[in-house]
């Protein structure tokens, strides 16, 4: 991907990019209503799904191409250019032939290469000359997200962008879909020319996290976000705790601050934010590790079994000592760790077998 290009002319390459609106267009009065008010201020790229991909079936899958006239009508009353998200070769003849600017490519489709595929070969047979987006893969493979962009930059197309939005997580979690900004961040050191967008409403999940996570974005250096706003949130048909009106996406917008680009400041601020969110992984998986070890203690329990095993443990010890330093880690090191961990897990199952937990 030696010849990626920036998506837009110069006057619509504004710092940070900005594209919103709703997660689906419902319809003519909701995606005129919301285009007029993000009009109003200031955005100029209007975001709508027409077709949604529904984890299970029986939500709302998108109006179709019948919100199509609709887009073309924000169009032509505010000057926007319009994006939406196209799964397959029908989706892309469809989108194209009704005129809309931007097409994205979404997590689950980017996630699969028959479909990506299939999306670049209709891009290509259209010979047209469009700026697409291409959303991160649902689990988080960046050599898959890359193989996407790949398949669609053979296609023909430069004017070429990634949405970061976050991965997939097993179980509850602060985020919808965990950032791991060590990825994009990998992406953009290999491919700095590609236009990084990051999508703070899929990533948070919800309202008050889209202002932190769009800071955090744009401290990292990402060129642009993208955010989901509806006219009336409460009431939209998906997605709805993460959309935020045309009015507070304003206010979010211009309490942005944008850091001066002092090479040294920067890339030390991007690294302690890599570390911020390696620590916010590793509480995450000493937690879960920590719910599990109670879990064995119970079982411990009702089979009368002691809590420490010495087989077990030295075990343990041996096999991850030399798996970290297999990983280029200290041995001493990882030993000092573990067995913190371990005692930590005793002094939990011993609570539970007197009866605390
Ligand atoms: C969307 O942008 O509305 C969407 C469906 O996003 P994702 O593909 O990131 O889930
Ligand atoms: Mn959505």
């Amino acid at each position: 991907m030696k010849d990626i290009q920036s998506l837009f002319p110069s006057e619509l390459n504004e710092h940070p990019l900005v594209i919103a609106g709703p997660c689906s267009a419902e319809s003519e009065e909701q995606v005129l209503n919301t285009a007029r008010q993000l009009a109003r201020n200031g955005v100029k790229i209007f975001r709508a799904g027409i077709w949604k991909p529904r984890t299970k079936p029986g939500g709302f899958e998108g109006v179709g191409s019948v919100g199509f006239p609709w887009l073309a009508k924000v169009k032509e009353e505010t000057g926007m250019l319009t994006a939406t998200e196209v799964a397959n070769r029908q989706h892309v003849e469809v989108a194209l032939e009704a005129g809309v600017d931007i097409l994205w490519i979404g997590s689950r489709t980017s996630a699969n290469p028959f479909a990506v595929q299939e999306i670049a070969d209709a891009l290509s047979s259209s010979g047209c000359d469009i700026p697409v987006l291409v959303k991160n893969p649902v689990n988080p493979d960046l050599e898959l997200w890359i193989g996407a962009l790949q398949r669609v930059y053979n296609a023909g197309i430069h004017r070429l962008g990634a949405i970061h939005r976050g991965f997939s997580a097993y179980g509850k979690h602060i985020y919808r879909n965990m950032p791991q900004w060590h990825i994009p961040i990998e992406l953009r050191r290999r491919y700095p020319n590609l236009t990084m967008i990051c999508d703070p409403s899929h990533i948070g999940g919800k309202r008050e996290l889209i202002a932190p996570l769009s800071q955090q974005a744009l401290d990292m250096g990402f060129d642009g976000l993208i955010i989901e706003s509806h006219c009336d949130p409460d009431c939209a048909w998906s997605d709805k705790a993460q959309q935020i009106t045309p009015e507070v996406l304003d206010v979010i917008l211009n309490t942005l601050v944008l850091r001066e680009s002092v090479v040294t400041t920067e890339s030390l601020a991007l690294l302690r934010r890599q570390i911020d969110s390696l620590d916010n992984e590793l509480l995450e998986v000493l937690n879960k590790r920590m719910a599990v070890s109670r879990e064995i203690g119970k079982y411990k329990k009702e089979h009368s079994m002691p809590v420490v095993q010495i087989g077990r443990h030295d075990e343990i010890m041996q096999n991850r000592v030399r798996a970290a330093e297999d990983m280029g880690m200290d041995g001493d090191f990882m030993r000092i760790v573990l067995s913190a961990i371990h005692e930590e897990s005793v002094r939990q199952q011993i609570e539970i077998f007197n009866g605390k937990q």
